[in-house]
């Protein structure tokens, strides 16, 4: 029997880190026969091909999906819908089509419409990442024991969910099964707000007056500079991400705001019971995390001592 995570051709339609990685870690599986991949810029595409982890390289779209049997869109979530139309035309009927981004309910309001009959749309989103972009940063081992979502609307053939599933497992992935709206909550409050926060903090901390620019460098090993490794994600990743997700981050922001206030009071009337109550709480909650392989167990995040 054939491998059901295999496939003859794969096409990735953005090759930043994302694309990239899948790229890596899809040769290192031996999944695909070629991986065409695609980039508007004539400088990715040549960073590509000195990489080497494609066989062929595309600066339009429908010439690299042409033939493939699974297409895997890896742009901002603000150029899904464009690419979508541009693509539709010239997919392989029986292809599976799928997406990486990291809002899911928005993806599918914008895909959804282009999607011919006879293709099979598997809405994903790999739980990976690093704050770095573009072809360079990819790495084979992104997806190694972190899960990705798959978010398939009613109705999608079950055969390309379960292939969809097998891809990304053999990729090194866990796997999990969601509605779009439920991702895009659990998202919202494990990786949006948390982004929200860390811009915040960092801005915040780039219009003080009163403490200077080298201080606040001079002195970040304080906590601030764990902040600055998200705040330095892609602007424009981020940016489509609160655009496309407004309702759910909200929410999420409206619940944290209620319960820093809460914290404020405490401070405020010196409750030092409910601080350390919250703070010990929140000690488990890392545990937690360490516990199910999600991060490493070594202090100060796996620094060297001299970090
Ligand atoms: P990236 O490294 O910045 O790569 C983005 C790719 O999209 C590049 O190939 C870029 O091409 C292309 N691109 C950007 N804007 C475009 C446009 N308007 N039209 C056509 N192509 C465009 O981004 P990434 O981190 O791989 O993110 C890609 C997707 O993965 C996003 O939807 C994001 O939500 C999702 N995601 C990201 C992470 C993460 O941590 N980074 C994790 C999970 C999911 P050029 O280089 O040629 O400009």
């Amino acid at each position: 029997m054939s491998d059901p995570a295999a496939f003859g051709r794969i096409a990735l339609i953005g090759i930043g880190l994302i694309g990239s990685s899948i790229a890596h870690a899809t040769r290192r599986a031996g999944l695909a026969m070629h991986i065409a991949g695609y980039s508007r810029s004539p400088e990715s595409r040549a960073a590509a091909a000195r990489i080497g982890f494609c066989d062929s390289l595309h600066d339009d779209m429908a010439t690299c999906v042409a033939e493939a049997d699974i297409v895997i869109l890896c742009l901002p979530i603000g150029a899904l819908g464009p690419a979508a139309a541009a693509i539709a035309p010239a997919l392989k009927p029986g292809a599976i089509l799928t997406d990486v981004g990291s809002v899911k309910m928005a993806v599918i309001r914008d895909i959804g419409p282009h999607v011919p009959d006879g293709i099979h749309f598997v809405p994903g989103h790999p739980i990976a990442g690093t704050e770095n972009s573009g072809p360079e940063s990819g790495f084979a081992t992104l997806f190694d024991n972190r899960w990705c979502i798959l978010t398939p609307p009613p109705g999608t053939d079950a055969e390309a969910v379960a292939r969809l599933s097998a891809f990304w497992t053999a990729l090194g992935s866990k796997v999990d099964i969601m509605e779009p709206r439920h991702h895009d909550m659990v998202l919202a409050i494990t990786s949006h707000l948390p982004h929200l926060i860390a811009y915040n903090i960092v801005g915040t901390a780039a219009d003080l007056e009163d403490v200077t620019q080298s201080e606040v460098i001079k002195y970040s090993a304080g906590g601030f500079r764990d902040f600055t490794r998200i705040a330095a994600s892609d602007p424009t990743m981020w940016r489509d991400v609160f655009l496309n997700n407004r309702e759910a981050v909200l929410e999420m922001l409206q619940r944290f705001t209620e319960d820093l206030t809460a914290l404020q009071r405490a401070i405020r009337w010196g409750d030092g019971d409910s601080l350390y109550t919250l703070f010990d709480r929140t000690r488990t909650i890392r545990r937690s995390i360490i516990e199910a392989g999600q991060e490493s167990a070594a202090p100060n995040f796996g620094r060297d001592k001299s970090a």
